[in-house]
């Protein structure tokens, strides 16, 4: 288990690893972004921890320390980051047995006044049959126990009633926590999370039902130089330029766009093919290419913004790591050709190992 990071920095030491931190990070061109500081503040910290042995292995593997990377050793290892995708499962399974409870609820309610109306017309006919004291004693002893079953009926609908609201309540701020938790904050698009469970059903729903899909990822060229001249607000206000359009673009139908890591987007077209993806996705690229931004301090422009694209059709079992493997190889040919370009994957292309 690593090192807590409140000890770390309570430690005499802290400062001296805060500083040691930035300095690794700048030394590995790696951003200082809050969850890279926390990784690497364990990293000088803990050397023989487990999330410096990871960030060593991705050094030594030549990998760039990007922030899907960042991302996998945090949930892997930072108690906290586990400790809210077990949250949010927890929160999944409440909200389904706060609906089970909600329509049990419903259910009891509704018994209890039909039961009620019963008591009340067999009290009724009760009392016009009035042949014998004992026939009439037991009417009056019926009409008080049918009066009393009432008045209590009605006290627990309305605690039935005032419980089923505040499940309501909940369950409407358990969603409410849920869609953030699955949010971008930056692009208000879906998250690598969101990203990752839908694309696992849309493959298993293409496997089963042989129905066609596309898988589209986008990247903004040369974005790293471009964040360099210009700084990181400005770097943040084009990728969510570059969202909206992509978010837009991508809105009708069954079709689901995220924000997959750093500069990166995918799409996923369910029961579409490459060719109509393709169709859709240089609309997004034309109009990112043609739109001149300007930085908003000072008005200057920051000169035209490109993107590159890769599509790949899922074929026939394939799973998730293989169709994201081609539609990778094919995004990467189209930064070899020059960027700014949108290629599709070779059909019978051999695929990476997964
Ligand atoms: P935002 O600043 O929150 O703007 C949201 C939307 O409001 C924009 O969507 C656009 O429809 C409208 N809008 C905001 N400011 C202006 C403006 O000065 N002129 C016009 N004509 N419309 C404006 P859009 O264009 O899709 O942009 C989405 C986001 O991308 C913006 O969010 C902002 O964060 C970024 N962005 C877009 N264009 C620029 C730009 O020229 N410079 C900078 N720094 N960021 C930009």
């Amino acid at each position: 288990m690593s090192k807590d990071l409140d000890t770390i920095l309570r430690s005499p030491r802290a400062y001296d690893w805060a500083r040691k931190a930035i300095e690794a990070m700048e030394s590995n061109r790696v951003w200082p972004t809050t969850l890279n500081f926390e990784l690497w503040l364990h990293y000088v910290a803990a050397k023989d921890g487990e999330v410096a042995n990871e960030i060593d292995s991705v050094l030594s593997s030549g990998q760039h320390f990007t922030e899907q990377v960042a991302e996998k050793i945090a949930e892997k290892h930072l108690p906290h980051a586990k400790l809210s995708g077990e949250i949010l499962d927890a929160g999944k399974s409440l909200t389904q047995e706060l609906e089970s409870v909600s329509r049990a609820l419903e259910s009891a309610r509704e018994s209890s006044e039909a039961y009620g109306q019963q008591l009340a017309s067999a009290s009724a006919s009760l009392e016009h049959d009035e042949n014998s004291d004992a026939v009439r004693a037991m009417v009056e002893t019926l009409s008080v126990a049918t009066a009393k079953v009432r008045d209590e009926n009605k006290t627990l609908e309305s605690q039935l009633a005032d419980t089923n609201d505040e499940l309501g309540r909940l369950k409407q701020h358990l969603e409410q926590a849920r869609r953030e938790a699955m949010t971008d904050s930056l692009t208000m698009l879906a998250n690598r999370k969101a990203f990752d469970e839908t694309f696992e059903s849309a493959c298993a729903h293409a496997v089963a039902t042989g129905e066609p899909l596309a898988l589209a990822i986008l990247d903004i060229d040369h974005f790293k130089k471009f964040n360099d001249t210009w700084g990181h607000q400005t770097g943040d206000q084009v990728i969510r330029f570059v969202a909206s359009v992509i978010g837009r673009a991508a809105s009708e139908g069954r079709r689901f766009s995220a924000r997959y890591g750093g500069e990166e987007f995918a799409v996923i077209f369910p029961g579409e093919t490459s060719r109509s993806a393709m169709t859709i996705l240089e609309t997004v690229r034309e109009e990112i290419s043609s739109r001149i931004l300007k930085r908003r301090s000072t008005n200057e422009d920051l000169g035209a913004i490109t993107i590159s694209i890769g599509i790949a059709d899922h074929l026939g079992n394939e799973h998730t790591t293989s169709l994201l493997d081609r539609a990778d190889g094919a995004l990467y040919a189209s930064k070899n050709g020059g960027r700014n370009q949108t290629s599709i994957a070779p059909a019978n292309e051999q695929t990476r190992a997964a």
